[in-house]
C-alpha cells in the first residue's frame, strides 16, 4: 500500500528532525530589550512575544516540529508549581528563552524556558479583600514586555513595570479609582509607545474605561470612558455626547450613581498601518437594563467593538454587538484581526465571537459588519440584520420584572478563552458552549443597590427557586455543553466539532503542524486534527483548565506551555460536577506544564488539599429562618461559593467546612477573620441575623450531603 509507505517514511523523517538532525537549528530570537512594535508584528518563529502572539491576536505558531504524525510522542518536559489553589488563566510569554508567566493574586515568575528554572519572581501582595471585588475569581491573564520591561495589571488596580532581567520594580501607577471595586485581570498591550489595561467591575458598581501610560514614564497619555457620565455636566468627548442619546434617566436609580458597566476587562488587538486600536467592552451594570436605563436604549458603548486611535484614543468607530443588553453579553471575547479572501476580494476583517452566541466579521478599517452568524444555540435573537447591523430580538428573552430562560447562559457562547485562527485552513478554532440561563428580573421597587456588592437588578434567589421548582416537577435544565468547535469564517459555517468533558473549558492555539491544543475542566488537555478535529493526542493532566497553550522553541526543540489551575466565572458559581478534575482528585493546585516530543506521558496527582469533613453539627432553625438563609445565600455568596451550597472546590464548598468553621461565622462574614485569604468582610450587606440564616442554610444543605454519602443502616 503507497499511502502507508508514504506514511512510515515521513515518520522516519521526523523522527531524524525530533533527533536532532541538520533541522535543529535554533530560530532567531529576541531578548526582551529588543521586543517593539517591529518585533512583536514580525517575530521569529520559536517566540510568543504578545499576549495573542502578535498584534493580530491569531494565537497561531508557525512552529512545525511537533506535527500530526508524531504528537504521539508529546510529553511533559517539566513542570513548575505555582502554590497557589485558584484559577490559572495566564498567557505565558517567550522572549529569547526566557518565558514570563502570572497566576492567581496577580504573582509572577520569570523562568527559564528549556528547563523551568525560576529565574526571578514578583508578588504585588494584592489585598486578599479585594477578592470580593474580582466578579469571576482572583485571575490575571499575563503580561506585556517592551525594551526591556515587563508590564502587569494588578487584581487592586496598579500597572506596574519590572525590569525584564530582573524583576525590580521601575514604576507603579493606580489605574483606578479606588473607592469602587474595580479589578484588573486582563494582559496590558503596549502599542505604539503607550501601554493599554483596561478593568473589569461591571457586576458591581463601576463605569468601565481603557487607559493609555506612557511606557518608559508611567504618565497617562488618555482614558476612554466606555459610558457617558453625570448627563447635566460636559461629557469628556463628542462620542460620550452622542451616547447619551441613547441612554434613559427616568428611574428611581441613575446609572452614573450605580455604576453603568461596559468594562473592557479582556479583548484587545492593534492593527498598526490603521493606527486602530480594537477594544471589547463589557455587559451593563446594573446587568437589568430597566433599572438602569428605564424604557430601552441602545446604552452606548455597551457590550460593543471600539475602534480607538490609538495616539488620542479618540473613537474611530464602534460596532455594538448587543445593544442594550440586559443579559451579562460581555462583547470582551478576544478579537482577532486577519486578512480573509471574501466574495473573491481581499478583505482586512476584524472578527469576534462574544457571549452572545454571533460570529462577527467586520471590516477593520470601517466598523461595516461583513457577516453574522450563531455559531452555538441562541434564542435570545433571531439573527443580524446586515443591513442595519442590529439584531433581529426574540422579545421573549427581554425579561423586565418577570422570568426568561436565555440561550446562551452568562457565562456566554465563548467567554475570554482565547479563540485561535489558523491561516493555513482559514479556519478559527472556538472554545465554545451551549448553555442556558434562568433570569428573574427585579423592578426599582425590589432591587436594592449594593455599591460594593453584585448590582445586577436580577434575583438570585428567584431564579435558584424557579431552577429548584423545575427540578421537582421534573424539568431540570438542560445540561450545559462545551465544545472545540472549527468555524469557517467566510462560508460562517462550522466545519468540525469535539464535544468536551464539561461546559466551561480552556482558550485554543493552533499551529503550523496542522495541530489544535486545548484543554478543560476534566484535566485532560489534547491535540486535535486542525484540519478534522480527531483528536491525536491526550493527557490527564489531574487539574482544571482554563488557560490557552502556547508554543516557543530553545535550541530547536519546540515546545507547548500551559497552566493548569480550575476557577474563573464558571469554576466559582456551577455546581460540582462529578467528572470535573477537582472533583476526582479533591486538589486545585496550580501548575504549569510544558511539553516537548518524547517527555513524559503520565502525570501524577499531587495530594489533596483540606482535611476530611466531619459530620455537620446539629441544626437547630424553623422555615423562615432556612428560607430566609437561602435567599441571602442566592444572593451574596452563590457567585462564588456555588449556587445551591454546591461549590466545585476552588472556593471552599461551605458544607464541607472543618468543625471549627460553624461557630466561625460571625468572625470570618462580618469580621473579616479570613480577610487575607480572600474571603473579605461583608458587614455592609449582612446583618448579624442575615449570617444566622445563611449559617442554618448552609448547615441544612451540609446535612442533606452528608446523609446522602453516610445513609443510615
Ligand atoms: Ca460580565
Amino acid at each position: 500500500m503507497p499511502g502507508r509507505a508514504i506514511r512510515l517514511a515521513f515518520v522516519a523523517v521526523t523522527a531524524a528532525l525530533v533527533a536532532g538532525s541538520a533541522f535543529a537549528q535554533p530560530a532567531a530570537q529576541v531578548p526582551a530589550a529588543k521586543v517593539d512594535a517591529a518585533a512583536i508584528e514580525h517575530q521569529p518563529a520559536g517566540e510568543w512575544l504578545s499576549y495573542g502572539r502578535t498584534y493580530s491576536e491569531q494565537r497561531f505558531s508557525p512552529l512545525d516540529q511537533i506535527n500530526t504524525a508524531n504528537v504521539k510522542q508529546l510529553g511533559v518536559a517539566w513542570d513548575f508549581r505555582t502554590y497557589t489553589v485558584r484559577g490559572l488563566e495566564g498567557t505565558p510569554l517567550v522572549a529569547n528563552g526566557v518565558m514570563y508567566v502570572t497566576g492567581s493574586w496577580s504573582k509572577l515568575w520569570a523562568l527559564d524556558a528549556k528547563t523551568g528554572k525560576e529565574l526571578w519572581s514578583y508578588d504585588p501582595k494584592v489585598p486578599g479583600s479585594w477578592g470580593r471585588y474580582a466578579c469571576c475569581d482572583v485571575v490575571n491573564r499575563g503580561v506585556a514586555l517592551w525594551r526591556g520591561a515587563v508590564y502587569l495589571g494588578t487584581l487592586d488596580g496598579r500597572l506596574v513595570k519590572l525590569d525584564a532581567k530582573t524583576g525590580k520594580l521601575l514604576w507603579s501607577v493606580n489605574t483606578i479609582d479606588r473607592s469602587r471595586p474595580y479589578t484588573i485581570t486582563g494582559a496590558p498591550r503596549v502599542v505604539d509607545g503607550l501601554v493599554v489595561i483596561g478593568n473589569g467591575g461591571a457586576e458591581y458598581n463601576t463605569r468601565g474605561y481603557v487607559s493609555a501610560y506612557d511606557a518608559r514614564t508611567g504618565k497617562k497619555v488618555w482614558r476612554f470612558y466606555v459610558v457617558p457620565g453625570d448627563p447635566k455636566k460636559p461629557q469628556a468627548n463628542p462620542a460620550l455626547t452622542a451616547a447619551l442619546k441613547t441612554w434613559n434617566t427616568g428611574g428611581k436609580y441613575k446609572w452614573w450613581q450605580i455604576g453603568g458597566g461596559g468594562a473592557p476587562w479582556n479583548a484587545m488587538a492593534f492593527d498598526p498601518k490603521l493606527g486602530l486600536l480594537y477594544v471589547g467592552t463589557g455587559n451593563g451594570d446594573p446587568w437589568n437594563r430597566d433599572i438602569r436605563s428605564p424604557g430601552g436604549g441602545d446604552n452606548l458603548y455597551l457590550s460593543s467593538i471600539l475602534a480607538l486611535q490609538v495616539k488620542t484614543g479618540k473613537l474611530a468607530w464602534y460596532y455594538q454587538t448587543t445593544p442594550g443588553d440586559t443579559w451579562d453579553f460581555d462583547s470582551t471575547a478576544d478579537i482577532i484581526l486577519a486578512d480573509l479572501k471574501i466574495g473573491g476580494k481581499l478583505r482586512h476583517v476584524l472578527m469576534q465571537a462574544p457571549k452572545n452566541g454571533f460570529f462577527y466579521v467586520l471590516d477593520r478599517e470601517t466598523g461595516k459588519l461583513l457577516s453574522a452568524k450563531p455559531f452555538a444555540v441562541v434564542n435570545w435573537a433571531k439573527g443580524i440584520d446586515l443591513k442595519t447591523g442590529r439584531p433581529i430580538e426574540n422579545p421573549d428573552a427581554r425579561y423586565k420584572d418577570k422570568m426568561a430562560v436565555v440561550m446562551p447562559r452568562q457565562a456566554g457562547a465563548h467567554n475570554w478563552q482565547p479563540m485561535s485562527f489558523d491561516p493555513q485552513t482559514g479556519l478559527v478554532y472556538i472554545p465554545s458552549e451551549d448553555g442556558s440561563a434562568v433570569f428573574v428580573g427585579q423592578n426599582d421597587k425590589s432591587f436594592v443597590y449594593r455599591p460594593r456588592a453584585w448590582n445586577l437588578g436580577v434575583d438570585f434567589a428567584a431564579v435558584s427557586q424557579a431552577i429548584l421548582d423545575g427540578i421537582k416537577a421534573g424539568h431540570p435544565p438542560p445540561p450545559n455543553l462545551g465544545y472545540v468547535k472549527a468555524w469557517d469564517p467566510v462560508a460562517q459555517k462550522e466545519v468540525w466539532h469535539q464535544p468536551m468533558g464539561g461546559a466551561w473549558n480552556g482558550g485554543l492555539l493552533s499551529t503550523a503542524g496542522g495541530l489544535v491544543f486545548g484543554g478543560g475542566a476534566d484535566g485532560l488537555f489534547s491535540a486535535y486534527d486542525a484540519k478534522t478535529g480527531a483528536i491525536l493526542w491526550s493527557i490527564d493532566l489531574k487539574t482544571g483548565i482554563l488557560a490557552p497553550p502556547v508554543s516557543y522553541s530553545v535550541d530547536g526543540v519546540q515546545y507547548i506551555a500551559l497552566l493548569a489551575g480550575w476557577g474563573g466565572a464558571g469554576g466559582l458559581a456551577d455546581p460540582r460536577d462529578p467528572n470535573s478534575a477537582v472533583s476526582k482528585y479533591q486538589t486545585n493546585q496550580g501548575r504549569l506544564f510544558v511539553f516537548k516530543l518524547g517527555g513524559a506521558q503520565q502525570v501524577a496527582a499531587l495530594a489533596p488539599e483540606g482535611v476530611p469533613p466531619a459530620e455537620p453539627p446539629p441544626l437547630s432553625a424553623d422555615a423562615a429562618t432556612l428560607e430566609k438563609g437561602f435567599v441571602k445565600y442566592s444572593q451574596t455568596c452563590a457567585v462564588c461559593h456555588g449556587f445551591y451550597a454546591q461549590s466545585d472546590d476552588v472556593i471552599p464548598d461551605l458544607r464541607l467546612a472543618p468543625a471549627p468553621v460553624w461557630d466561625q461565622y460571625d468572625d470570618i462574614v462580618l469580621k473579616g477573620a479570613m480577610a487575607d485569604g480572600g474571603m473579605a468582610s461583608f458587614k455592609d450587606v449582612l446583618s448579624k441575623a442575615d449570617v444566622a440564616a445563611i449559617r442554618a442554610y448552609v448547615l441544612e444543605q451540609a446535612h442533606l450531603a452528608w446523609d446522602g454519602a453516610h445513609p443510615k443502616k
